[in-house]
């Protein structure tokens, strides 16, 4: 996603916020502030997020956030639904896969928070564990149902050692086979952060 003033944030989340310090002439150089949470855009969510216990992203091994990557369209699924086991059967995922999940929360363009955005169900959550992906992504600012209450497939993502990316526009891509990289910005102790996403066509 792209950073920029006024866009969607996880309700209850900070506002991006960029404010230039510094301008040329009157300054020798320009120089930007940058105020965010680390949930902000496309995002890396690290153990910690969920549990106290859990690691922080700069301790997460390099190897989550690059490597083959399987995109799987799932936009026949309706707002409010969630993806289940089920909707993953036909997809040809292999072991230490990175698997991006595109649905039509894509389509909205993201420019106001929609609660009914399509997301994970345990079940599903479930399933891409007992298949050995090691990192899974979708493309709206939480991986579960809006207000569960209660940590849903965050928790049988990262609790059974995923990293989960959150924030990703997939609305140019098509299903298939890529090559992806995405590195989190290394903020010490921190339980996320923001990363630049891109998907190589092999
Ligand atoms: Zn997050």
């Amino acid at each position: 996603m792209r950073l920029k003033q006024g866009m969607i944030v996880y309700p209850g989340n900070p506002e991006f916020n960029i404010k230039q310090l510094k301008s040329i002439p009157a300054d020798s150089s320009n120089l930007s502030e940058v105020r965010m949470g680390v949930h902000t855009g496309t995002h890396v969510d690290s153990p910690l997020h969920v549990n106290n216990k859990g690691v922080s992203v700069d301790e997460l091994p390099l190897n989550y956030f690059y490597g083959k990557c399987l995109v799987i369209d799932l936009t026949n699924v309706k707002f409010g639904e969630g993806l289940r086991s089920d909707d993953f059967k036909r997809a040809s995922i292999k072991q230490g896969d990175i698997i991006l999940l595109k649905t039509r929360n894509s389509g909205t363009g993201f420019k106001a928070f929609k609660k009914d955005f399509v997301y994970l169900t345990e079940d599903g959550a479930q399933y891409l564990v007992d298949r050995g992906v090691k990192t899974v992504g979708i493309d709206y600012l939480s991986i579960q149902k809006y207000h569960t209450g209660y940590c849903a497939s965050h928790c049988v993502l990262l609790d059974n050692g995923l990293v989960i990316f959150e924030g990703l526009d997939l609305s140019q891509v098509k299903e298939g086979r890529y090559t992806f990289i995405g590195l989190p910005l290394r903020i010490i102790g921190a339980e996320g952060a923001p990363a630049r996403a891109v998907l190589i066509e092999d």
